[in-house]
């Protein structure tokens, strides 16, 4: 069988682990938190990179530090996970859904200015597969108006923009660590605070609301509840595996690149002959190879074909069920003109198998596989 996922692991993930245990230090901001914070920081270029215990709790993280309340607006994809809207959500924001462009699946700009009001407090570009959304234009757009920019970049971590990586583009950039992503802690993630005015509060946010981090700098006497806030510290043990695996990131990308490449030169000749849809990355992206997907004729192909490859031991998986067509979406939000794209494209759309360790020889397979269903 050839799993749709398996969890990174890079090899040395036990030893660090093992180390974390014997420390006797396994709740949060122990010295595997400081590597992985430093290690970000480098990776990144942020000005502060903070564990979290999700990528969903970074986004609430961001939400809090974004002052989002009943009133605001905040513009996002459909076409996206539940918890980039979850976390506006919860602070009593109203959705804006805007369309996506159909080559990269990502949020479309010239949908979001259509989108803003007098209302709108904050955009939130998800960037699909690792595939970076055209920051230049959103972030020209936020400073304009004075609105905020946190990047759902989940799926982006190693991925970079004209340069810059992803996650370090807007003022917080948010980051999973969950097992189905490139680089994993089991659950986890990461929000980069890419604006010093926010550091200080993420401390505070993170900590319960509470100042204990300028405690334990000695820079207070006391600590106390200062703000609103939440349990979002990482464990030691979950950050000691995670710190392996962000020391080997290069080794890590270029497996899932070589993959990725693979897939994209084997699946030419039927894009060419019109069976089917390559993603497209634009200028200026250089993506993670998280996800390698393709788009089939319509929803019914796309079934059939499910089918076939479960037949030969692929599994093979969709997602996203827009969200503004779902119960909750249709609750806290609204879509913004019209949906010409992300609920056509959302039903054509199949992910391969892909993760760190998946085989030529498997790959090949799968290529196989896609010939023979389109013969
Ligand atoms: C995975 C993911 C999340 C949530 O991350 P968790 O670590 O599972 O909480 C949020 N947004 C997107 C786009 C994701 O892919």
């Amino acid at each position: 069988m050839i799993p749709f996922n398996v969890p990174p692991y890079f090899g040395q993930e036990d030893e660090y682990v093992l180390q974390a245990i014997h420390n006797h230090k396994i709740c949060g901001d122990g010295p595997f938190t400081r590597r992985c914070h430093e290690q970000l920081e480098q990776m990144t270029g942020t000005r502060k990179a903070l564990l979290t215990t999700s990528g969903t709790s970074a986004l609430e993280l961001a939400a809090i530090l974004c002052d989002v309340g009943a009133g605001d607006e905040v513009i996002l994809p459909s076409f996206t996970f539940s918890s980039t809207a979850n976390a506006f959500a919860l602070r009593g924001a109203t959705l804006v859904f805007a369309d996506i462009r159909p080559d990269t699946m990502n949020i479309d700009p010239e949908r979001i200015r259509e989108a803003i009001t007098e209302r709108t407090k904050v955009i939130v570009p998800m960037h699909y597969a690792g595939i970076c959304c055209d920051m230049d234009a959103i972030n020209a757009m936020a400073r304009e108006r004075g609105m905020l920019v946190v990047e759902d970049a989940a799926q982006a971590v190693d991925a970079r923009w004209k340069g810059k990586a992803a996650g370090a583009l807007g003022d917080i950039g948010c980051y999973s660590f969950h097992e189905t992503k490139n680089f994993s802690m089991g659950e986890g993630g990461a929000a980069l605070l890419n604006d010093p005015r926010f550091v200080e509060r993420a401390e505070v946010v993170r900590e319960k609301g509470t100042d204990r981090s300028r405690f334990y700098r000695g820079q207070v006497d006391k600590y106390t509840w200062v703000d609103l806030g939440s349990s979002i510290l990482q464990s030691e043990i979950n950050a000691a595996y995670l710190l392996c695996q962000l020391e080997n990131h290069e080794q890590m990308t270029a497996w899932r690149m070589a993959r990725w490449n693979q897939y994209h030169a084997g699946l030419k000749d039927l894009q060419t002959a019109g069976k089917l849809e390559l993603p497209a990355v634009p200028d200026g992206c250089e993506h993670n190879a998280h996800m390698y997907y393709i788009k089939c004729a319509d929803i019914t192909e796309r079934t059939a074909l499910t089918a076939f490859l479960k037949g030969r031991d692929i599994m093979a998986v969709f997602h996203y069920i827009p969200l503004h067509s779902a119960v909750a979406g249709r609750k806290y939000g609204r879509f913004h003109g019209e949906d010409r794209y992300t609920t056509r494209e959302s039903e054509r759309l199949l992910r391969l198998p892909m993760y760190y360790g998946l085989s030529e020889e498997d790959c090949t397979a799968v290529l196989r596989a896609l010939h023979d269903f389109y013969q």
